[in-house]
């Protein structure tokens, strides 16, 4: 067998299974026995309210911020377990550069509260995708395994193909919230086949930073007729 061929396969496999064969280790403080261990869970920065009953954000006296009182949004709610910061950024940080894709079993684990106790558990899962060449060169989309393991923990029912990324986007590190508005729309089609008629949906990522993303999701549900969109990040960007 020509040598190049095989070792194509092998890199995709290694870097999905690399942290299956290594005793696990906590990403945060490096001690054996879990990717993230009780200690460090404990410490994580949690997004507590008072916040936004909509978009999460957080919020001084009133259970909407300014800007969904102004211009709601077109999901229903969004809700994050932890703030994308510290050590919780970190995490995120492992799971999605560094190839950790073991993190997504703890990572879902600790989504789990904030699922059960905000969205219908009829509603279906549904992770964000990646661009096909983004998920080609980590060797996997990372909403999608928080997605499965949420579905597996919880029973919540999961499907995972009910979008697609129809265009390529821009990251959107560098832009202000309308050109990532822009940047964003149009880039999902939702799979009318997949999901039963009027299912109500929960988006599940890895981080929400401006909601751009989301929104642009629940763009393309409500083309097939799907208006009750929540959306679930294991951290949002205060
Ligand atoms: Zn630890
Ligand atoms: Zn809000």
């Amino acid at each position: 067998m020509n040598i190049e061929t095989l070792r194509r396969p092998l890199t995709r496999l290694t870097k999905a299974s690399i942290d299956l064969l290594f005793p696990p280790r906590c990403v945060i403080c490096n001690r054996y026995g879990e990717f993230i261990c009780e200690l460090c869970a404990d410490l994580l920065p949690r997004a507590l309210p008072p916040r936004c009953t909509v978009c999460w954000e957080p919020a001084v006296s009133t259970n909407y911020c300014l800007r969904c009182h102004r211009e709601p949004p077109a999901f229903t709610a969004a809700r994050s377990s932890f703030v994308y910061q510290d050590t919780a950024r970190a995490i995120v940080h492992a799971f999605k550069y560094s190839y950790v894709s073991s993190l997504a079993r703890p990572m879902a684990g600790l989504m789990v509260e904030a699922l059960t106790e905000n969205f219908p558990h009829t509603a279906v899962l549904v992770p964000v995708p990646l661009s096909t060449r983004r998920e080609r060169v980590r060797g996997y989309n990372q909403a999608k395994l928080l997605a499965r393991e949420l579905g597996e923990i919880t029973g919540y029912p999961l499907a995972e193909r009910a979008l697609a990324r129809v265009r390529s986007t821009l990251p959107q590190v560098r832009q202000d919230a309308v050109s990532r508005r822009t940047n964003m729309h149009g880039a999902f089609k939702a799979r009318e086949e997949i999901l039963p008629a009027g299912a109500s949906v929960v988006l599940i990522d890895d981080v929400i930073t401006s909601g751009a993303t989301i929104e642009a999701c629940t763009q393309a549900f409500r083309e097939i007729g799907i208006s009750d969109v929540f959306a679930l990040a294991f951290a949002r960007e205060d």
